[in-house]
């Protein structure tokens, strides 16, 4: 008997959003349930806004965004991407910082030794007083931050309180930490002080910097299909409306049709989860406390964007205009990713502030992202608890329903819980059963 012989006795369940959370939500649930995953988007989401990228008669599919990670930080992401079969490279992101005269303030590269990687300060860079003084201030907040981890109670402060009372050094807070964490988090740099300093810190310490930072060799197209097993996906069908009727939940596309199902994922963004449940007063009220901010990426071949030409370029420079509210990054992809080595320099740029040539423009994506401040927090743990009640039939996951900076880790991990409740074993735990 085939392992889905039985296919017609299980539960139905539907996962609405096909970011990663839902992705890997689906995988994990499609040997207990007969699993619809509903998308509003014409692909699924996670690789929806791809692009190609032709030059020097080769053809590449580009992420948009492109997504990076990490050991020490994301280990359901990887435990998930080892399982499935995803390969995995290391990628250079070491950077140059400029400010709004295009005057380099940073510069530095990565060496590896072994497994761990040191960072060095890169041309002339060697003989600039600011970049020794950012260097020492950094080797300091690290240490301090490390050994802070395990000593005080960090759950009561922001971030930015933290970092006040830690006394971190002023420039490399400025130049460095907050443009840095601004682009990972993409959010204003007031969003990043706002984070609870536990979940800053958890992530600084992960062993990002010594460890160095890996993306999905073959990019997202390869990924998608990979989870797309034995689930049946709607694509173009954005749900507007999730209601209770009898043992089960009625599920309502925009367009009007409704389907039922004994259990329902929703696995889109917390604001756009609230927006599909007009009825269920307590959980979109706790959506409600999670703040998101708006970003845009641009995907360009305009090289203006660089700092004055310096030579042997990092892959990621950082422009950083006095008074901005959040920072300028641009990523040179043919140094950052294996695949495109090969072709002309193309850049993302996340929040581009100075204008991109049009005729040099691949593709613009407006993004919207979490971030957590400790009110969200506890939202997040509310909402948890509601879930966990026996009978329940709706399930939220995504990246804002775990207590972690919203990055893909958070999501898988909050797909992990959400599969637990609902009791399929997740095959990288020790006590699945092996695989027959
Ligand atoms: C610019 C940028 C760069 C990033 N870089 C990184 C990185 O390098 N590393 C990293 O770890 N993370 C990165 N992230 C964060 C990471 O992309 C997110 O954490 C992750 O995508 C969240 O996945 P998710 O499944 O929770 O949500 P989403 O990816 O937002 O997926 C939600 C899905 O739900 C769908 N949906 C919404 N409403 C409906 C509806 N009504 N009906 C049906 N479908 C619906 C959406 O179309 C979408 O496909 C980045 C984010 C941004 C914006």
């Amino acid at each position: 008997m085939g392992p889905h012989a039985n296919q017609r006795h299980r539960p139905s369940l539907a996962v609405i959003g096909t970011g990663i959370a839902g992705l890997s939500a689906a995988y994990l649930l499609k040997d207990k349930f007969q699993v619809t995953l509903f998308e509003s988007q014409a692909r699924a989401g996670m690789g929806a806004q791809n692009v190609d990228y032709v030059s020097n008669g080769i053809t590449r599919r580009i992420d948009i965004p492109l997504r990076i990670f990490c050991h020490g930080y994301y280990d359901n992401l990887l435990a998930l991407y080892k399982h499935i079969g995803v390969e995995i490279l290391t990628s250079d992101h070491s950077g140059i910082f400029s400010d709004e005269t295009g005057r380099v303030i940073l510069h530095y590269g990565n060496f590896r030794k072994g497994t761990a990687r040191f960072s060095y300060p890169k041309g002339s860079n060697w003989l600039s007083p600011t970049a020794w003084t950012i260097g020492l201030q950094s080797k300091r907040f690290f240490v301090r931050a490390k050994r802070d981890m395990g000593r005080i109670d960090l759950t009561e402060l922001s971030f930015g309180e933290y970092l006040q009372q830690s006394g971190a050094g002023r420039e490399f807070v400025g130049t460095v930490l907050l443009p840095m964490m601004s682009v990972t988090c993409t959010c204003d740099y007031q969003a990043v002080r706002d984070y609870p300093a536990d979940l800053m810190l958890e992530y600084l310490t992960c062993g990002v910097h010594e460890l160095g930072i890996m993306s999905a060799a073959k990019g997202v197209d390869d990924i998608v299909p990979r989870m797309l097993v034995d689930v049946a996906l709607r694509t173009n069908s954005p749900i507007a409306l999730i209601e209770p009727e009898g043992e089960q939940l009625r599920v309502v596309t925009k367009a009007g049709a409704a389907r039922h199902f004994d259990q329902v994922v929703i696995a889109s963004q917390a604001h756009q989860a609230a927006a599909m449940l007009p009825g269920f007063d307590d959980r979109r009220a706790l959506l409600g406390r999670i703040p998101f901010e708006r970003s845009s990426m641009s995907v360009h071949t305009d090289q203006e964007i660089l700092p004055a030409p310096v030579k042997g370029l990092s892959p990621v420079s950082y422009h950083i205009p006095r008074d901005a509210s959040r920072a300028e990054v641009s990523v040179d992809l043919t140094k950052a990713i294996a695949r495109l080595s090969g072709q002309e320099t193309i850049f993302q740029t996340w929040n581009p502030m100075r204008r991109i040539a049009p005729n040099r423009e691949l593709a613009r994506v407006d993004f919207t992202r979490p971030t957590v401040t400790r009110d969200s927090r506890k939202a997040v743990i509310a909402l948890r608890e509601s879930q966990s009640r026996p009978g329940n039939r709706l399930w939220l996951c995504g990246s804002y329903m775990a207590e972690k900076i919203p990055l893909l880790e958070a999501a898988v991990d909050s797909s992990v819980t959400v599969a637990e409740h609902l009791g399929a074993a997740i095959p990288w735990k020790a006590d699945a059963p092996a695989a027959a």
